[in-house]
């Protein structure tokens, strides 16, 4: 997320939430210009703020890992019942929420997405609102997001009489990453329906970045986050005494030339516009300091 980001203020997507786009575009800018309408959403925001501040550390003081979010999403499915949303469905892809809240008007349905999951991290800080499980912390800020989702719901759920649509809300479970062996976050949700019944035509979702003001947002066109996936290689040799290296296959001599001949993926075969970031990180290799490695990984 390094490109040229524009902030813009917070309350914009609140804007956008409560104008048809997909009917009239051009009542886009209708709306940014509604100013009695903007100080309200401001209003709503500001008198939610003691609540929601409360509700994220009380979200931070208990995170859970991926796929583990029972406590998180009890509270989001709660929470969104008592706001009058309706078809609240829970364990939609292991914790998943979905909710929806059907405005007064007619229009297309969009989605309003925010991820529950915590980070196997020890947290250090000391402050009263501390994760008060060891070794699990909200080190990337879910906490705040699905604080935010709660809090977008409950400034809606008041304005219902002027919302054209319906507004989809997605509460996302593992988007850290599934542990080894289980599926999850968005894929499972998706594949159990998520998107379906009504399907958005669009999906607003956000994360917090320390380097943006508090009370801004910042967008981009395109792709803003990257994705990331894993590999794992093995380099087979053949071992052989430190001494007699050309009677062996060496295995790091090989992972050594691999390490660097792997960035050239990003030099020589992406396109210099796309973002790409390779990381080896993490090698092991070898038995012995006199001993040619027969394999590395
Ligand atoms: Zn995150």
């Amino acid at each position: 997320m390094r490109r040229k980001l524009a902030p813009i203020y917070a309350f914009t997507l609140l804007l956008a939430l409560l104008t048809p786009i997909f009917s009239q575009s051009s009542s886009i800018n209708r709306a940014r210009f509604d100013s009695a309408r903007e100080r309200r959403i401001a209003q709503a925001a500001e008198t939610l703020r003691p609540q929601l501040i409360a509700q994220r550390r009380d979200f931070h003081m208990h995170p859970e890992l991926s796929n583990r979010e029972e406590r998180t999403s009890r509270i989001v499915a709660e929470r969104l019942r008592a706001l009058g949303l309706t078809d609240v469905k829970t364990g939609v892809g292991k914790y998943g929420v979905t909710a929806l809240l059907v405005g007064a008007k007619p229009g297309a349905t969009i989605a309003v997405r925010a991820d529950m999951d915590a980070l196997p991290i020890q947290e250090v800080n000391d402050v009263p609102y501390k994760s008060q499980v060891a070794g699990v912390k909200h080190a990337c800020g879910h906490d705040a997001h699905t604080t935010v989702g709660l809090g977008v719901a409950e400034v809606l759920s008041k304005m219902r009489g002027e919302i054209s649509g319906t507004i989809k809300f997605i509460f996302q479970p593992a988007e850290e990453g599934a542990p080894a062996g289980e599926e999850g976050g968005a894929k499972l949700m998706i594949k159990e329906g998520a998107m379906d019944n009504p399907r958005p035509s669009a999906i607003f979702g956000l994360h917090t970045l320390p380097s943006i003001e508090a009370g801004q947002i910042a967008y981009h066109s395109g792709a803003a986050m990257a994705a990331s996936d894993r590999f794992f290689i093995t380099i087979k040799g053949k071992s052989s005494h430190g001494a007699q290296p050309h009677t062996g296959v060496d295995a790091v001599v090989i992972a050594a030339e691999s390490v660097m001949a792997l960035q050239t993926i990003h030099s020589r075969r992406i396109d210099p516009q796309e973002a790409l970031v390779i990381t080896i990180g993490q090698i092991q290799g070898g038995r012995r300091y006199n001993i040619i490695a027969d394999e590395v990984k």
